[in-house]
Parts: structure tokens; sequence; C-alpha cells
């Protein structure tokens, strides 16, 4: 039943979750969209004969899809903490989320967010917002936000909602922000806090009630699941007292004849309006349950042990400069973005894929201000004026193995 030779990883260990692949790829970009899990893959297989209307049917086959859809809900929530009164909205990915989160702050709101985020989440926030500079350290990023609190505090007349916009993990150094102390000073000065969770939930458990945060954003895609679903987790007020992210059918309560003659739902349907993505809910839902059970540790020290290797493995090739922003033994995850003196990214890039079948991603990574930064402290750092004007990155998950690595390691110094 397999397409050429795609399909199952072998799981990196017995008890892990495996991932489809295609044999002879060997893909190290799993923080642009990682592969899909077996149990998404089947449980997408197992919904389809039963395709039909999510939330607009009476059928059998209605029911059970919107069922599973609701199903779906829970289970994403429960995966990320959701507390009894939050709101779960599927959105189609991360930017989708953080873009409906700016579309429902109430008027007025003042957003604090860091230069280090992706575009995903500089860009959405209304004008006014504030962005700090990229930290030294975590004790600084926390420094810095108490300071910049205080100081909006000062300006506005104390009332104005404050919401405070950061990354869980860096998806250009894989570095973990301080999300618990951020959100602590957030707390204490007033503000809310959302935290783009697009890279550390897949390799951490997050819980938007353990880390004591207001909102969570994640993408399927990078967690194991199809592309275009996608979630906001988090605090329902805003949620139900702004419009409808999206206006039409499924968001609304009652429409009358006239234009604006209209009474919107509460909950998440109110920003769900339009057929929804039932296979990619499901999906998701799946392969959260299927972590939810798995042995989270074990995972994330097999993760780290990688990672170890590939950083050490990195660090001792003639001309490789590795790009981060918080000290070298800082917690982080499965990603690590790096040049090599000399090279070209973009033609490194070409070489991996084209002759040693290896996908990594080159660029600036959707963090342009981040990117450029660490680029230019590389230089600095290295003493070296040939480093390049873009990076590599090169990130892991379930279903990597050593081997992978070692090959990539094999593969850089003969690439130029
Ligand atoms: N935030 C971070 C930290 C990311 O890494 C990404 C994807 N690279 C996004 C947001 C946006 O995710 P998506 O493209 O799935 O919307």
């Amino acid at each position: 039943r397999r397409l050429g030779r795609t399909g199952p990883k072998a799981p990196a260990r017995p008890g892990a979750l495996g991932v489809l692949g295609v044999a002879g790829q060997i893909n190290l970009d799993y923080a642009a969209t990682a592969p899909c899990a077996q149990v998404a893959a089947d449980a997408v297989a197992e919904l389809l004969p039963w395709y039909a209307s999510v939330h607009r049917g009476a059928g059998a086959l209605s029911q059970r899809c919107t069922l599973a859809y609701e199903r779906a809900r829970q289970t994403v929530g429960d995966f990320l903490g959701a507390r009894p009164d939050d709101h779960v909205v599927f959105t189609r990915n991360t930017t989708d989320a953080l873009n409906l989160l700016a579309r429902v702050l109430p008027t007025g709101t003042r957003v604090v967010t860091f230069d280090g985020e992706h575009h995903a989440n500089l860009l959405p926030w209304p004008i006014g917002t504030v962005r700090l500079p990229v930290p030294a350290s975590p004790g600084s990023a926390v420094r810095a936000l108490d300071a910049a609190l205080r100081e909006l505090r000062r300006g506005t007349d104390g009332t104005a909602p404050i919401l405070v916009a950061v990354t869980g993990a860096s998806n250009v150094t894989g570095e973990c922000w301080p999300v618990t102390e951020l959100s602590l000073i957030a707390r204490r000065h007033g503000a809310r806090i959302a935290v783009d969770a697009a890279q550390l939930a897949p390799h951490v458990p997050v819980s938007v009630s353990d880390l004591e945060v207001d909102y969570l954003a994640i993408s399927g895609h990078k967690l194991y699941a199809p592309f275009g679903t996608g979630a906001l987790v988090g605090r329902a007020d805003w949620l139900d007292a702004a419009p409808p992210y999206l206006a039409g059918g499924g968001a609304t309560a009652y429409v009358g004849a006239a234009t604006h003659d209209v009474r919107w739902n509460t909950g998440p349907g109110r920003h769900e309006a339009g057929t929804p993505n039932l296979l990619g809910a499901v999906a998701l839902g799946a392969v959260c349950a299927a972590l939810d059970t798995a042995d989270r540790a074990a995972l994330c020290a097999s993760e780290q042990a990688l990672l170890s290797r590939l950083r050490s493995g990195l660090t001792a090739l003639p001309g490789v400069v590795e790009l981060s922003t918080f000290a070298p033994d800082s917690p982080r995850v499965g990603i690590v973005s790096f040049v090599v003196a000399g090279r070209d990214s973009a033609e490194v890039a070409a070489v991996l894929a084209n002759e040693h079948g290896i996908g990594v991603r080159d660029g600036l990574f959707c963090a342009h201000p981040l990117a450029r930064r660490l680029l230019a402290e590389a230089s600095a750092r290295s003493g070296r004026a040939d480093l390049p004007a873009t990076a590599l990155r090169a990130s892991i998950g379930l279903g990597s193995t050593a081997e992978e690595i070692d090959r990539l390691l094999d593969a850089l110094p003969t690439v130029g």
C-alpha cells in the first residue's frame, strides 16, 4: 500500500512514535515542517470513509465527523494544559493563531515583544508595539521586560491592557526562553502573556496552566500532523468579546434581514467560520494523544543526546560557526543554526540536498532581525570576514538518528 519507497521510518527506540519518511532522504528540517507521524496518517485513513460535514449535517457520517472534530479539540486542549474556561480555537497554523489573537485585542492594548521573534510573532501586532532588543541571556530578557512594563504602565494611565508576546523556543537557535519567569513578571504588572509555542511544543511538554501563561499558539505541521491545522489556546474573554476573525457560517447565532443584524456565537466557533479542516484537527489530536501517553522524558533525553552530537560535531569542523543568543549550555530544543566560513549557505544547502540527500534549511528563517544580528555577532566573535550573509539550519525530532547526524557532519567538509 506504500507509494514507491515511502513509508514508515523505524522508530528510533521501541515505544517511540514512528514518523513517515522516504528511504534515502535525510530530513534535518523539522523546524520548518516535521514529518507526519504514523498515528496521524492512521487517524486520517480511519476517518476518510466517514468523510462528511462538520457541524452542518444530521446524518450519521456527519455526526461522527462533528464528534471527531470536537474530540480533537478536547485532546489538543488537554495536551496544552487548557484550563476549564479556556478556548481552544482551531486555526491554520501558528501565524494564523497569532494573527487571530492580534485581532481580538481590546482597543488600546499595548503589546511588548522582542526583536528575536519569528515574523509571525513580530508582524501581526498593532502600531505602537514595543520591541525589546534581543537579550544576551534569559536573565536579561526578564529584566528588560520588567523595565519595559514598568515604563509602559507609567506612560499609560495604568489601565490599558498589555500583552507580552514571546517565543517558547527560537526557530533560529533552538534556545528556550524563560517563559515561566517572563510570565511571572507579566502578571506582576497586570499584563497578559502569549507564547509562540511553534517550536517548543514539538519537543517538550507545554502547558498553558503549568506555565501560567494566557495564550499558546501551535502549528500542527511542526507537531507531526499534516499542514493546515494549528491552534490558539487561552483565555476566553477577549476571544468572546471581539468581532469574529472570519465572518460567515458557523460563527453566528442569529442573522436577520438587515446587513448588520447579526448575533455572533461565543466559544471557539465564533472564530472558525466556514467548514473546518476536520482531517487536520483529527490528525493533530491523534499526535497530541500519542505524545501525551509517550515517555516524553525519554524522548527529550534522546533528542538532547542527538543535539549534543550535532553541536559538538559542528564545533569540531573547521570554519563552522554556530549562531546563538544565550550561553552555549542554555536549554535548547533540537535546532542549530550555523554558517560555514567562505561558503554561501544556499549553495551548501543545495549540495547537501542534491549530492547527499540531506534536507536542511538556509536563509534568515523568517526571523530577519534576529538572524542578521546573530550573523553580525558571529562574524565579530570569530574574527572572520568571510562569513556568508545567510545561515544554515539543521533541526531534528522524532525519528531522527545518530546516523543521519553523522551523514551531515561527514558531508559538510566535502561541500565547497
Ligand atoms: N513561530 C515560530 C517560532 C516558528 O518557527 C514558525 C514557523 N517557522 C512560526 C511561528 C510560524 O509557523 P507557521 O508557518 O506554521 O504559521
